[in-house]
């Protein structure tokens, strides 16, 4: 479980980015956080694992207060918490199961990560998630040689390689076309579901986070203005988080993808007939 209690960053420029944010995710609830750009949603996910560090508030992974723990603690604590990013932060040059395996390099020690030498039992595991993210066919290819898709799948098998007790997820589809960004987020959602796994998915796209998440938050100006079901995200909730334009355009949009969808459907129904 994650507990995130009064939490505040203001950054050196002055930029009050969270003031005093606080929720709790169970295990297994996956988490959909919207906001406009600037509302602090980053600031938050990378709060949690202290890539930034926090100015006020506490984090409890379980009961450990990650805001209080020294360098070395916070390294073994952040093994516990797996990350997916929008530009999917893979090694190009790399195979697709080394990439995998790299989720492992907090586990190791020093010169079997400095040789890239894994056990037999890291590889059979690699493989596996490399199956239930879809890509057993792929283990050998370099990283460089994958889709958007396929590269984003290689994150979420590479996150879960470290058997995480949360996951933190920025902008998972920003760089894909709508229906890949729809399979992304089904597989994210479905391997929490399998694993318990609690997730946080910082997601611009409304239509999306609704689709594929239990629980929306929505920030404004780094306060929580909304936490509720997304079938709770109603014409005046959306305009009190992004105000009248934003969303409005947001909603456009995910009626065009809509259009889409139904014509990708109607068109794997003609090729079946
Ligand atoms: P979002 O992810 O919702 O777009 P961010 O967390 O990126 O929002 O930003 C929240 C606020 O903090 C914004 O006002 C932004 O300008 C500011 N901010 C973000 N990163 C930094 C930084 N490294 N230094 C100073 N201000 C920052």
């Amino acid at each position: 479980m994650l507990k995130v209690e009064k939490l505040s960053k203001t950054y050196k420029t002055g930029d009050k980015a969270l003031n005093e944010v606080s929720f709790e995710v169970p295990a297994g609830q996956v988490v959909g956080l919207i906001g406009p750009s600037g509302a602090g949603k980053s600031t938050l996910i990378r709060c949690v694992n202290r890539l930034v560090e926090p100015t006020g508030g506490s984090v409890y992974l379980g009961d450990v207060d990650i805001t209080r723990l020294s360098r070395g603690d916070l390294r073994r604590v952040r093994r516990r918490i797996g990350m997916i990013f929008q530009e999917y932060a893979l090694v190009e040059r790399l195979t697709v199961m080394e990439n995998v395996l790299s989720g492992r390099l907090g586990y190791v020690s020093f010169w079997r990560s400095f040789t890239r030498r894994f056990d037999q039992a890291d590889f059979d595991k690699a493989f596996k998630l490399l199956e239930r993210v879809g890509l057993s066919d792929h283990a050998d290819k370099r990283a460089d040689a994958l889709s958007g898709g396929q590269r984003q799948r290689v994150g979420i098998a590479r996150a879960l390689e470290q058997d995480p007790e949360l996951l933190l997820v920025d902008e998972p589809t920003a760089s894909l076309d709508p229906k890949t960004s729809r399979q992304i987020m089904r597989l994210i959602s479905e391997v929490c579901e399998e694993r318990g796994l609690p997730a946080i998915i910082n997601i611009h796209d409304v239509v999306l986070a609704q689709s594929f998440t239990q629980r929306i938050i929505g920030l404004r100006a780094g306060q929580v203005v909304f936490d509720g079901k997304p079938d709770e995200l109603d014409d005046k909730v959306l305009t009190e988080i992004y105000g009248e334009e934003d969303w409005t355009a947001m909603r456009r949009q995910a009626d065009e993808d809509e259009a889409e969808a139904e014509r990708e459907r109607e068109e794997r129904m003609a090729g079946l007939s």
